[in-house]
């Protein structure tokens, strides 16, 4: 599923589905939920993932828990394990 014409470098670009809300470029606002690559589609910015995407923004795909701060690789809600 990656796009093979794009060079990834730096972090992957965050499971979209399990991001709750959306995510903007810092430095021209594009909306950047969807983007497989590392960079802004608008203005090609490298983007840190890590940074602009916490992991404890990330939810469960399952219950939309909020798994803030979680270290298991799993769902207290529910028990939907994740990758
Ligand atoms: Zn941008
Ligand atoms: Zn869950």
């Amino acid at each position: 599923m990656n796009n093979e014409t794009s060079t990834i470098t730096g972090a992957a670009a965050p499971e979209w589905r399990q991001i709750p809300g959306p995510v903007h470029c810092g430095r021209c606002s594009a909306l950047l939920n969807g983007t497989a690559g590392s960079n802004c589609p608008q203005c090609e910015l490298s983007l840190d993932w890590a940074e602009l995407v916490p992991q404890e923004h990330i939810c469960c795909l399952h219950c939309h828990y909020q798994l803030l701060g979680l270290r298991e690789q799993r769902c207290p809600e529910c028990g939907q394990e994740f990758d």
